[in-house]
């Protein structure tokens, strides 16, 4: 027997490890610590001038009631433009809902799809809310580990890692955390599998426009129709216009699983916030000039935090291409430590005791050895925070 009042469900749900840690930096910080923390999961920025005043005249506008479940139509329309501008796919607005988040909308796809014991193909390293929410519906997440040398997955992966109750596989490109983005030819090796095993995919875009140097964001679904038939694409305003809390995020779907997902968001949540849906109206027909200049900032700062660690001796880098996170391995560091430092959660505790710098443990995202570190910070905190890592592990 067990005491506990809470259901067994939220009993084996993992508390957020980047929340735990963000709260600890705020606790040293309120002693007057000096504290550099690369474990920010948002843009640093404040959402673009423009956006945050059609927020404000939305709500002078009168845009205070319930709206249509899946979103107002305007912004659907906009959404179905925009995935065909930018992503070459066209959807009916029907086949597009607006959620609270595509955190939401993940989490709406997946109670949609999923039966009980499907298992789900999540390559490692994943975000962390991929496998909680899939272990929330009953189903089963299954770890792809990626090739060697990198951090993606190929068609062998994959297929090795299939049984007859694989069901869907969860794609995130550009990736958090490894900032790996997943080119055409890798994406149609995939797909080779996924349509022979009659996959289904959850394309999770939201980094879609955060890509630096030669790499450019594909979509798996556009790669032809028999994808897009498979595919749940998630998208978003959060990271591209730096709109974490307005909270709107969408999934593009075919249509009988948008039907299932809106049906299910009139159950539970109702349409995302009106004043919201304005303002992502604005984001997404208002251009990318913002979007541009944010990028250009974060493409300066990853060259910087890659070109910092890579001169880390005993740190293997792959440096990202997308995304606003470097994922350094520092197995060979942990290894010859001689401070009590095991694995990447306890050089975390080193890290913030000895350093005062705050990251996020590979293990949190399903690969140990690995930390996290978030370049959505200005440039004179990677300095500093990079001197203090490397001054902290000389004393390991
Ligand atoms: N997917 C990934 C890969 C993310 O990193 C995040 C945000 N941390 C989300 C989804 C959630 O985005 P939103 O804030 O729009 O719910």
């Amino acid at each position: 027997m067990n005491d506990s009042r809470l259901s067994a469900r939220v009993r084996a749900l993992k508390p957020s490890e980047t929340l735990a840690l963000g709260a600890r930096a705020r606790e040293l910080r309120a002693k007057g610590i000096s504290v550099i923390s690369f474990s920010a999961g948002e843009p640093d920025f404040d959402t673009p001038e423009d956006i945050r005043e059609a927020g404000v005249q939305a709500i002078r506008a009168g845009h205070t009631r319930y709206t249509a479940v899946g979103g107002v139509p305007e912004l659907r329309a906009a959404i179905v433009e925009k995935l065909k501008r930018e992503n070459g796919i066209e959807y009916k607005p029907s086949e597009v809902v607006v959620s609270n988040g595509a955190k939401h909308a993940i989490w709406n796809a997946f109670l949609t799809l999923l039966e009980p014991g499907d298992e789900v193909l999540c390559p490692t390293p994943y975000w962390v809310s991929f496998p909680e929410m899939v272990r929330l519906v009953g189903g089963e997440p299954v770890y792809v580990a990626p090739k060697p040398g990198g951090y993606k997955i190929g068609p062998e992966e994959l297929e090795r890692a299939l049984t007859p109750r694989s069901k869907l596989l969860v794609l995130n490109s550009p990736n958090n955390p490894s900032g790996a983005v997943y080119n055409r030819a890798e994406l149609s090796a995939l797909a080779e599998v996924i349509r022979r095993r009659k996959l289904y995919v959850l394309s999770d875009e939201i980094y879609e426009h955060l890509v630096y140097g030669d790499a450019r964001h594909i979509s798996i679904a556009s790669l032809d129709p028999d994808l897009r038939e498979r595919t749940i694409l998630i998208g978003g305003v959060s990271k591209t216009w730096a709109m974490t809390g307005w909270r709107i995020g969408f999934a593009a779907a075919p249509a009988d699983i948008a039907e299932g997902m809106e049906r299910l968001q009139g159950q539970t949540t109702s349409n995302a916030a009106a004043v919201s849906q304005q303002a992502a109206l604005r984001a997404f027909t208002g251009g990318l000039d913002s979007v541009l200049r944010m990028r250009e900032t974060f493409a300066n700062r990853r060259d910087r935090i890659v070109s910092r660690l890579s001169k880390i001796p005993g740190v293997r880098l792959v440096p990202p291409e997308g995304a606003f996170y470097a994922f350094p391995d520092l197995g060979e560091r942990i290894r010859r430590a001689r401070n009590g430092v095991h694995d990447s959660t306890s050089l975390c505790d080193f890290l913030i005791d000895e350093a005062r710098i705050v990251c996020v443990p590979g293990s949190a995202f399903g690969m140990e050895g690995h930390l996290r570190l978030s370049f959505a910070i200005s440039d004179h905190d990677i300095e500093e925070g990079m001197d203090r890592l490397e001054a902290a592990l000389d004393r390991m």
